[in-house]
């Protein structure tokens, strides 16, 4: 194993961009991806490249203008999520409140189901406000991300 830099290292040094953007034949990229196996100096080299590579890569996404979209649309789902939750929460206690209390108050009704039935509502109203406060908190976590990358 050699750490000094023959001709073979640095052809294969010069390919390293290729291979991470996927760009050489097959035959290429296992003979980078080989060499980069045996030679701890292009390893190295390589390792380096690739974190370039993908800081660089990353840096260009959160530069783009594609985000910005994706946020809105966010946005949008977070606040479709709140009036669907809402609008189920008012169905719930208008449409099926009155049933409810209906059969809660029937005491022919078994046990059973008016143990259900409080289950129900419970397990409702915690998941409503549970949700609720997860797109709230999406919300402002989101609005927090925006604000500090400009
Ligand atoms: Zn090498």
């Amino acid at each position: 194993m050699s750490v000094t830099q023959n001709t073979a290292c640095i052809s294969v040094q010069e390919l390293f961009l290729g291979l991470l953007k996927n760009e050489l034949t097959q035959q290429d990229a296992q003979q980078v991806s080989l060499h980069v196996a045996h030679c701890t100096h292009c390893n190295t080299q390589f390792e380096n490249a690739k974190h370039v590579f993908y800081q660089t890569e990353a840096d260009h996404i959160s530069h783009s203008p594609v985000p910005e979209a994706s946020e809105r649309t966010k946005l949008l789902i977070n606040i479709a999520w709140v009036f669907v939750i809402a609008g189920g929460f008012i169905i719930g206690v208008l449409l099926l409140w009155d049933l409810a209390v209906a059969l809660w108050f029937d005491r022919s009704q078994p046990i059973w189901l008016r143990v259900s039935l409080a289950l129900f509502y419970i397990g409702f109203a915690i998941l409503f406000l549970v949700v609720l406060q997860q797109r709230l908190m999406a919300r402002t976590s989101d609005a927090y991300s925006k604000m500090k990358n400009k």
